[in-house]
Formats: C-alpha cells, sequence, structure tokens
C-alpha cells in the first residue's frame, strides 16, 4: 500500500505545525501507518503548490491524510497554511482522508460536499477513528498505542523541507481542566495525560533523529503537567517536573531550544508555592527566550463571567508577578530566561466599549509597575459549530470594529513599542538567528517560542545562522546588524543604522589597522560591533 501524509498545518490554542514547527499529529499519523507496516511519505502544502509533479505523483497513492486546521490564526512567515477552499482539490489519491482542526470549521454542507469528492473527514480529535480505519481497509487488527506512534513516528522530521532547523512541539497532555471558556475548541479534545517516561523516549527518539529544537507545547497548561487532577484545580507537582527536565538532558545534552507554550494563570495563583518551585525550574532547565503563553482574554469582570472564562485579571498579575521574578534576567542567546505572554481575545460576549478601556488600563498598569512581557496576542474571535460562541457568531465582533482598531493602535504604539525596547535593549547582541528571508535586508528569527523577526541590514543565504546587535525598533519586530564587522567591509547603511551621522567619517578615514582609530571616532561602543582584530582587510579602497 502507497501512502501520503499531507501536512496542510495546524495552529490551536495548544498546538503548533506551521514550519519550522512539525505538530505532533503528523509523526503520530507516520508512526501509526509504520505500526501497521505500511511505509508513509511526508510532503507538506508549501511542497504541493510549488511542484505540480507532486500532484500526479499521489495520483498513484491508495491513501492521502491530509492533516491541517488553523483555528487560532497568526502571521505565518514559515510556511502558507492549508486553505479551507483548498481542500476540495485535494482528492489525489485512491483514499482521502482529511483530519485535524479544520473539520471542526467546517459546515455540514461542506462536509457534505467534501464526501461528494471522495475526501473523508475525521471527527475532531481523530487519532482513534483514523487507526480504526486504517485497520479496517488493511484488514488487521493491532493496538491503539499514541506513545508507540510517537516513537514510530520520530524519524519523520528527516522528510521535513526544513530539516534540520525544525522544532518539534511536543504533547505532554491533551485537554483542559477548565473546557469551558466560551469560544474555545479545548473543549472537544476529552483529555489524556502521557507518562513523563514516554515523552522523554519520544523526545530521545527524535534527538537521535537529528532534533535540536523543541517545544513542550501541546498541553493547555504545563504547570499542571504530571499534576493531582483530583483537585478542582489541579494541584502542581514541582518534584515530577524537575526529575522531567532532568531526564530530558540525560538524554538528550546537547539540545539547543528547549521551551514551553500555555499556562493557565489560575494554577500559579492557586498553587503559589508549587508554581514558584516548577518556574525556577523552567529558568534553570529550558532555554532563554522563554515565553509563558497566558490567556487574560479580558481585563472586563463582565465578560470574564459571561463567558465563563477562567483566570480574572488577579490571578494574571499573580502570574505576570511569578514569572518576572525568576525569569527577566538576560540568557546567553541575549534574550530573558522566561516571560510571560499574554492573549486578548475580542468579540466575546458583554463586550462594551468599557472592555477595551478596562484592557488598556490592564496594560498600562504593567508599564507602570516594569513588569515584562514578551508578547501581547490581540486575537479577533473565531467561531466553531458547538461552542457557545456559535449563537453570538461575529456580531459583537463586527459592531466593535473601531473599539478594536483603537486598541490595536494603542497596544502597538504604546505598549509594544516600549516594551520592545524593555525586554530587548538597543545594542544587545541576539545569537543563532536564522535567516528565513534573504534581500536587502534579511528577516531571521531564533529557532524558539514566539520568535522575534529581526530584520538584518544586509543580504545573507537563506538558513544561515547569523549573531547580530540590536539598533533599532518596529513595533512587534527589531532593526540589527550582524556582528562583528570588519571596519574596511561594513557598508555604509550598517554603519548609519549603527553610528548614525558619525558613518560618513568612519568611510572616509578608511582603511584602519586597529579598533583603537575607529574608536577616536565613534568611542566604545566601536567594541561591540567591530571584529578585536589588529588584522583588518586593509586593503580596501578608502574611496569604497
Ligand atoms: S482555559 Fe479556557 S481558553 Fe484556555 S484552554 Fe482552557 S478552555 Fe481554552
Amino acid at each position: 500500500m502507497r501512502a501520503a501524509i499531507l501536512d496542510g498545518y495546524v495552529d490551536e490554542p495548544s498546538c503548533l505545525g506551521v514550519p519550522p514547527y512539525l505538530a505532533p499529529y503528523p509523526r503520530y499519523v507516520y508512526g501509526m501507518l509504520k505500526s501497521l507496516k505500511v511505509q508513509p511519505e511526508y510532503l507538506t502544502i508549501d511542497q504541493l503548490r510549488e511542484d505540480p509533479r507532486i500532484r500526479s505523483k499521489l495520483k498513484g497513492y491508495d491513501i492521502l491524510i491530509i492533516i491541517g486546521g488553523i483555528a487560532v490564526p497568526g502571521k505565518y512567515i514559515g510556511g502558507n497554511p492549508l486553505e479551507k477552499n483548498e481542500i476540495f482539490s485535494l482528492n489525489l489519491a485512491k483514499k482521502n482522508i482529511l483530519a485535524g482542526p479544520l473539520v471542526v470549521e467546517l459546515t455540514k454542507k461542506e462536509l457534505e460536499l467534501l464526501k461528494d469528492v471522495n475526501i473523508q473527514p475525521l471527527n475532531f480529535p481523530f487519532e482513534k477513528e483514523l487507526f480504526d480505519l486504517l485497520c479496517r481497509i488493511l484488514n488487521c487488527k493491532a493496538n491503539f498505542d499514541v506513545d508507540k506512534f510517537s516513537y514510530l513516528g520520530a524519524e519523520v522530521v528527516k522528510q521535513h523541507p526544513d530539516f534540520p532547523n525544525v522544532i518539534c512541539e511536543i504533547e505532554t497532555y491533551r485537554g483542559c481542566y477548565w473546557g469551558r471558556c466560551s469560544f474555545c475548541i479545548e473543549r472537544f479534545q476529552g483529555f489524556w495525560m502521557r507518562d513523563a517516561e514516554n515523552v522523554v523516549k519520544e523526545i530521545s527518539l527524535l534527538y537521535e533523529n537529528g532534533v535540536r529544537y523543541f517545544r513542550l507545547g501541546r498541553q493547555t497548561d504545563f504547570y499542571t503537567y504530571l499534576a493531582d487532577f483530583s483537585k478542582e484545580v489541579p494541584k502542581p507537582n514541582p518534584e515530577s517536573i524537575k526529575n522531567f527536565h532532568r531526564a530530558i538532558w540525560e538524554k538528550c545534552p546537547k539540545i539547543k531550544t528547549l521551551h514551553l507554550d500555555n499556562v493557565n494563570p489560575k494554577t500559579i495563583a492557586e498553587y503559589p508555592e508549587e508554581a514558584q518551585e516548577i518556574t525556577k525550574t523552567i529558568v534553570l532547565y529550558q532555554t532563554p527566550g522563554n515565553v509563558a503563553a497566558m490567556g487574560l482574554e479580558s481585563a472586563d469582570e463582565k465578560v470574564i463571567e459571561k463567558n465563563s472564562l477562567c483566570a480574572d485579571v488577579e490571578d494574571v498579575l499573580k502570574a505576570i508577578e511569578l514569572i518576572n521574578r525568576y525569569g527577566a534576567g538576560t540568557g546567553y542567546n541575549g534574550l530573558p530566561y522566561f516571560l510571560p505572554g499574554i492573549n486578548f481575545v475580542i468579540g466575546l460576549r458583554g463586550e462594551s466599549k468599557e472592555t477595551f478601556e478596562k484592557n488598556i488600563e490592564f496594560l498600562r498598569y504593567l508599564m507602570e509597575k516594569n513588569l515584562l512581557v514578551r508578547r501581547i496576542n490581540l486575537r479577533q474571535v473565531k467561531i466553531f459549530p458547538n461552542t457557545p460562541m456559535e449563537k453570538v457568531g461575529y456580531s459583537i465582533l463586527k459592531k466593535h470594529k473601531n473599539y478594536f482598531k483603537y486598541f490595536k493602535k494603542v497596544v502597538r504604539e504604546e505598549i509594544d513599542h516600549e516594551m520592545l525596547k524593555k525586554v530587548v535593549p538597543k545594542n544587545r547582541k541576539l545569537t543563532d538567528l536564522r535567516v528565513e528571508i534573504s534581500g536587502e535586508i534579511s528577516y531571521a528569527r531564533q529557532l524558539a517560542t514566539y520568535p522575534l523577526l529581526v530584520g538584518i541590514i544586509g543580504k545573507y543565504e537563506k538558513n544561515s545562522f547569523i549573531d547580530a546587535r540590536v539598533v533599532d525598533y518596529g513595533y512587534r519586530s527589531l532593526t540589527a546588524v550582524k556582528i562583528p564587522l570588519d571596519p574596511n567591509k561594513a557598508t555604509f547603511e550598517e554603519l548609519r543604522a549603527i553610528f548614525g551621522e558619525k558613518a560618513k567619517e568612519i568611510l572616509l578615514n578608511r582603511p584602519y589597522r586597529d579598533l583603537g582609530s575607529i574608536k577616536e571616532i565613534v568611542g566604545n561602543e566601536a567594541e561591540q560591533f567591530f571584529e578585536h582584530s589588529s588584522e583588518y582587510d586593509s586593503n580596501v579602497n578608502k574611496k569604497n
């Protein structure tokens, strides 16, 4: 049997699979097929769009499993997710299966239409249904074992177009202990938790296959992994979390990135002592640049109540303070070790003009108290069938379009920009920036959670890794200059970005033989940008 997995990428409240991320789903499906003695092929939707030969090739396949769905849309530069209207033309193999959160988004009519074009949609979550279906097709009996699938699926990373620059999203548990927020699709996930041993085994197999970047991102609250779920708010287990991290490093000593995603502020507010221990473990055992993405969703108590939101303003403030206390120091890659990130959702029940004022007030308070936040995510609600927000639809969002515009402007201009300057001060050295877009300005990011976009002055090869120093700020991005520079070769644009008017003088005094003569022009700042060599290339023509 010839089978292929088409990765249309996912982005859910607790799972990311847009490149350079690789979500657990394609890895599990690959492992599932292998466990049934089928050797699948892995492709991405971008590869399919770019190369028409792939379409013809897939026509000879028996099964095509399409995975996709963007439940919480963001801006992506690593790949373009599968669009809803694209699915209907993906009936390429003899049997075509659609899986992932995209299915939740489809109307009854669209689901019928899919069947008419020979694409079978699976319920969400889909793993068990897919496994049973495959067993029926292959006429075999086998055990459903997600951990086993994850082990067998580890080797698929080598087929990813970005390999080895891939971040594997790791699943520790699925579902949410709260699960009641009016807009959220986590209510459909059910609940299951993986043993730490099994998660570590999967990470070590991915590591053996060449992966060095990991995010423990597939859970709704990292602080409640391995927690006591017999309580209404699960009680965190700091000791087990520490042992889990130790075991990861023991097996995988050369990991370059180990980050997490999703923290429920309610857990931190409810169990401050346990949360403090876990925060220390995260700072110590995970890598710098880490972000605890937390849902405040709204600072308006009316909205909180009407949408059954889990945490209130006080909870979120407690969580932000705790994480700042231990995580705000600067790490070796130039970013703070561990900072909170906050999500707002716009268009919820009970929202009014006052809601936006309260949201702004909350953010101004953070600025005033010098509390750092790595990112502020303003999300417009996305409506899914069978959620409490279905009845409301987009009516509030439409009505408050102008309020949202104003809110966004204030956040970007007054908060984001200033916050970025605090989080990454001018001249800060950022390491291991991977160039993703090459041009007169090359765009690069660290392989990390919520990576900052850095525009590096000059043309650098795609996929090259660069160290650079920050010279300027956008609202949510940075401008930087590659370091170290050769003073006899640096371009006027680079010099101007660092030294402003003095750039001309530096050019006119070329060539340089040592750092001392440049320091005479620009002072000690030269130390941070130029090579400390006395063997600069002094053959460069002065007129250059
Ligand atoms: S706390 Fe609410 S928004 Fe967050 S995952 Fe749970 S249900 Fe979804």
